[in-house]
């Protein structure tokens, strides 16, 4: 019997088999093939891709850093383009029969030697950028294969450490628990698994091994606890205390159709947090009154390439239709920090949670931003809807945002496409600069809501992603509450209501101090709605 302690992220109990997950690296395998045609496809597709890519990379830099900074990629597009260079790798797979990675490969070497040995100080330069465009073009090779692993029995996933879209990829019937050797409480990894329930331990150290692939373990979300291997004791307690987990869960069902109102009779809206149509059927099905933010971020990062406006609407429709008349909240874009996908090419930075980010990402590149605005705007003719945007620090991003909304609206009134032209939108305050000075951006906006897992990483200095430092986490900090309250004071005294969606907000050691400080919604993972109802009926 092996014991690991980390940090739990999720409540509950499992028991069930290791499934040790370790993604595979972008290996170029040297087998041949027999029939040259499907890695021609292949090897053309994936260098449309890189163009693409390198297209976008282009008007990034173009925007961001001037037209000097961006020839480079011009430069790289051209040489995609070579037909000496496309020959050789056609040569290469019709006639030496090489996979099409292979052939890259054999062809960016073969290139960039042939620079290096040129006298043209300029040409030697280009063999670093025959190689890059190479790796690209092999990297996608390697993605479209595909790593996607396929679970046969529901198991506890224990991985090195695992990215938002990595746990994403597993079905959700086959999971029974993520433990990860790295991860911090407060990753986005860890959030997915609160939004989908499932118990989860991250931080379990160095001891973590591949080879308890196949044994049984208990995973313990909140002791935060692996046992790998138990005695029939421990197993036997374990088993005792599914059961009585399963009991909680029938007493909680009959509070759904009760009111989320104290017992003084202060009532509060009761929201949840979803990630997608999945979720959100499982909010409603948990009876959240509304939902306070839609993770539309994780619609690009199951993407392979950006979502057209037409595949976003489609998915904003449907889930404003689902809600029924109940609100909906849609949250623009938050890419970056560890939200990252990698036809985004986003610039490599020293210090992403504080770089290149949700809204500046939109306001850097508005025909990203542009697009999304107008899948949800098309969507608000089908329901309830309301949108927000995250990492506001000023009054003049917002005014930016409100500008680029404005544009769009005008786009679609022209076009007469239906909207509501009244669409609710707010604002999240999750930087210490947007609750500061939230007296400003009040009459600015519908509403506020209070992102508490970025706002307790700028305010603490804390970043959430590095596991070593929760020690040092406070997360009921009294700087994070005071700047809630002020917050919420400051939209008061707007007219305008606040709403809190970080994950504080359904820690319900903290909710009758947030009824005191008059928030008026909190937004959960659905998980949590019915035992926070409970707790606000009590008081
Ligand atoms: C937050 O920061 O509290 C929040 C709700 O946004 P996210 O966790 O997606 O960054
Ligand atoms: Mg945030």
């Amino acid at each position: 019997m092996k014991e690991l302690r980390g940090t739990g992220v999720f409540n509950g109990v499992v028991v069930g088999p290791v499934y040790f997950y370790a993604p595979g690296r972008c290996a170029v395998s040297e087998d041949k093939v027999t029939d040259p045609e499907p890695e021609l496809a292949r090897f053309e597709i994936a260098r449309l891709r890189a163009q693409r890519q390198l297209k976008g990379l282009y008007d990034q830099a173009l925007a961001q850093a001037g037209e000097e900074s961006a020839a480079i990629f011009d430069i790289h597009q051209m040489m995609l383009d070579d037909q000496d260079y496309i020959d050789s790798v056609r040569g290469l797979i019709e006639k030496g029969h090489d996979n099409a990675a292979r052939a890259v490969q054999k062809t960016g070497a073969r290139f960039a030697r042939m620079f290096s040995e040129m006298e043209d100080e300029y040409m030697q330069a280009r063999s670093a950028d025959v190689l890059d465009i190479s790796r690209r073009v092999i990297q996608i090779l390697c993605g479209a294969e595909g790593e996607t692993p396929g679970l046969e029995v529901p198991s506890i996933i224990v991985a090195e450490d695992l990215t938002p879209s990595q746990s994403m990829q597993f079905e959700r019937e086959k999971v029974l628990a993520f433990a990860t050797a790295k991860g911090s409480a407060c990753s986005h990894t860890a959030i997915l698994s609160r939004t989908k329930a499932i118990p989860a331990v991250v931080g379990l150290g160095e001891d973590v091994s591949a080879q308890w692939h196949g044994k049984t373990a208990i995973l313990d979300g909140e002791k935060g606890l692996l046992i790998v291997d138990p005695d029939e004791k421990t197993l036997a307690t374990a088993q005792a205390q599914i059961k009585a987990q399963e009991q909680e869960a029938q007493e909680l069902e009959t509070l759904k159709g009760t009111p989320d109102c104290t017992r003084d009779g202060r009532e509060i809206k009761l929201f949840a947090n979803v990630g997608n149509i999945e979720e959100l059927q499982d909010a409603l099905s948990r009876d959240a009154r509304g939902v306070g933010l839609f993770r539309t971020e994780f619609l690009y990062l199951q993407s392979s390439d950006y979502p057209s406006e037409e595949e976003q609407f489609r998915v904003y429709r449907q889930a404003a239709q689902l809600m029924d008349g109940k609100k909906i909240i849609f949250r623009t874009l938050d890419i970056g920090a560890d939200k990252n996908a990698p036809y985004f090419d986003l610039p490599k930075e020293d210090n992403p949670a504080l770089g290149l980010r949700a809204v500046r990402l939109c306001l850097a590149r508005p025909d990203l931003f542009k697009t999304q605005l107008r899948a949800l705007l098309r969507a608000s003719a089908f329901g309830n809807v309301s949108i927000m945007y995250p990492m506001i620090t000023s009054a003049s991003e917002v005014m930016q945002v409100k500008e680029i909304m404005e544009e769009v609206k005008a786009q679609l009134r022209t076009e007469q496409v239906p909207f509501n032209e009244h669409i609710e939108t707010g604002i999240m305050i999750e930087t210490p600069a947007a609750a500061l000075v939230s007296d400003e951006l009040a009459p600015l906006v519908d509403f506020f809501s209070v992102g508490t897992n970025d706002l307790t990483q700028y305010t603490c200095a804390l970043d959430r992603q590095n596991q070593s430092l929760d020690r040092f986490l406070d997360i009921h900090h009294p700087a994070v509450l005071r700047l809630i309250e002020l917050a919420a004071k400051n939209a008061h005294a707007a007219g305008k209501w606040i709403g809190i969606c970080g994950e504080l907000g359904g820690d319900i050691s903290l909710t009758e101090t947030f009824l005191e400080m008059g928030i008026d919604e909190l937004s959960v993972s659905a998980p949590k709605v019915l035992p926070l109802r409970r707790k606000i009926q009590s008081l």
